[in-house]
């Protein structure tokens, strides 16, 4: 069960979640948990402010104290405060001689930027182990960096499976096997040599999966603050409902649209051992959430999810003289490439290519240099729409249907046939709304589908 920053942002919020897992312990919990909201950003803001000379480091030092000392005298009482308070005395007095030395030396690597940005992990755990125990339940709280043994690429580590097994099979099962409930940091590691490292931001739900798919758990719960991944958002649409089951290549392509809910490479590990991935609500806890599951094959060729991004570039290159050429395309992505700009959508004539970008930022420059190749148009803001589901290519009569309810609507471009799963469309910006919501309509609502 992994608890994000939300759901343990607070006392209350822990208590809660001290109750899920207790609930939940015939079943025999290894829980993972996020550093408390907004502490991440607090403990890499003070190195920022650090690495600038700026004395207001000492301020979000107090603050990181402040927030976690509040929880924690609201939470337990008595006697049961100690250890927690002399375990977070002795964390920020680590974290300002870091911060000191990032500002005696004016120098932030990422590697002191790792040792910095987990401080929260660390407290929070050993938090949410004693709202546990304060409630009957045997917990403890575990390090992760004696557990998720990672490479050595700060800021991103990726772990390194086979020696993180056997730390698994030390630290964390022996507990489970006397009936304690471990409470796992989420985000962080050490290297073989025990340097800390971080999985890079949002990494608990990767923290979550890789001891997950290493146990092996029977399934890992993601508990987050909504009821699942929606059909659409439910801020366009009000008719948004929440998807009860996904496959891993459809959560894929609802992450690049923002589905916030969880980063679909986050979760690789478990979906590669046949481990499915739940999502769950703190705050709704009996909604059944959505499930995550390997298999992608089966099940009816349907629409599973309308989504859109706006403040998308199209671009436009065009070359008659390239009809029947070779080479061209491979000179139009070395462009892209060298001003390390994604390209998301591609759509191609025999004499032209429109691509789509979604950071604008490099778009003048790329133009500049595309102009060497051929005649460049520059279109924006549009908006990708996508309609994603599965066996879209076994599924007669779906086109139609798409662009049958969207016809007042002008579409830019269309890219299909390069997943089973997706769908994509452009559309003027000012579209976008109006075109989710025809599709959401046309799919979702009224019973159709
Ligand atoms: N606390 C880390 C972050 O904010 C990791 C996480 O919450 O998943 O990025
Ligand atoms: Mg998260």
């Amino acid at each position: 069960m992994k608890f994000g920053g939300t759901s343990v942002g607070s006392a209350e919020r822990i208590r809660s979640v001290a109750e899920l897992v207790r609930e939940r312990r015939a079943r025999r919990v290894v829980a993972v948990v996020s550093a408390l909201g907004g502490v991440t950003d607090l403990l890499i803001r003070g190195a920022r402010l650090a690495l600038a000379r700026d004395a207001a480091w000492e301020g979000v030092a107090r603050e990181v104290f402040s927030r976690h000392h509040a929880v924690v005298t609201t939470l337990v009482d008595g006697r049961r405060q100690d250890p927690l308070l002399a375990h977070l005395d002795a964390l920020v007095t680590e974290l300002r001689s870091l911060y000191t030395g990032v500002y005696n030396l004016e120098e932030l690597t990422l590697r002191t930027l790792d040792a910095i940005s987990g401080i929260g992990e660390r407290v929070s755990s050993v938090i949410v182990a004693a709202a546990l125990e304060a409630g009957d339940v045997p917990a403890s709280a575990v390090d992760a960096r004696r557990v998720v043994v990672t490479d050595e690429s700060f800021g991103r580590a990726q772990p390194l499976m086979a020696e993180t097994e056997a730390r698994v099979r030390d630290e964390v099962v022996p507990l489970v096997e006397r009936g304690v409930v471990p409470v796992v940091c989420g985000y962080i590691g050490a290297t073989r040599t025990g340097v800390a490292t971080t999985l890079g931001r949002g990494g608990s739900d990767f923290t979550a999966s890789i001891v997950g798919a290493l146990l092996p758990a029977e399934e890992i719960q993601i508990w987050t603050d909504v009821d699942g991944m929606m059909t659409v958002d439910p801020r366009v649409v009000p008719g948004a409902k929440v998807i009860p089951e996904v496959s891993f290549a459809e959560a894929a392509e609802l992450a690049y649209f923002g589905a916030k809910v969880l980063h679909p490479a986050t979760i690789k590990p478990a979906v590669e051992r046949g481990i499915p991935v739940r999502v769950l609500n703190t705050l709704n806890p009996s909604a059944p959430g959505t499930l995550i599951a390997a298999a992608s094959g089966d099940g009816p060729a349907e629409p599973r999810a309308i989504a859109f991004k706006k403040g998308i570039t199209v671009v436009l290159i065009s070359q008659p003289r390239m009809l029947m050429a070779y080479g061209f395309v491979a000179r139009v992505f070395e462009v892209f490439d060298r001003h390390r700009t994604p390209v998301d959508l591609i759509a191609t004539s025999e004499v032209s290519i429109s691509l789509t970008v979604d950071d604008p930022e490099t778009v003048p420059a790329v133009r500049t240099d595309l102009a060497a190749l051929g005649e460049v148009q520059v279109l924006g803001p549009m908006a990708i729409i996508s309609v994603v589901g599965r066996g879209f290519l076994r599924r007669a009569g779906l086109a139609a249907r798409i662009f049958a309810s969207l016809r007042e609507v002008n579409v830019v471009m269309i890219s299909f046939g390069a997943s089973d799963v997706n769908l994509s469309l452009v559309v003027a910006e000012d579209q976008a709304e109006k075109a989710v919501r025809l599709l959401h309509h046309e799919f979702f609502e009224d019973g159709r589908g």
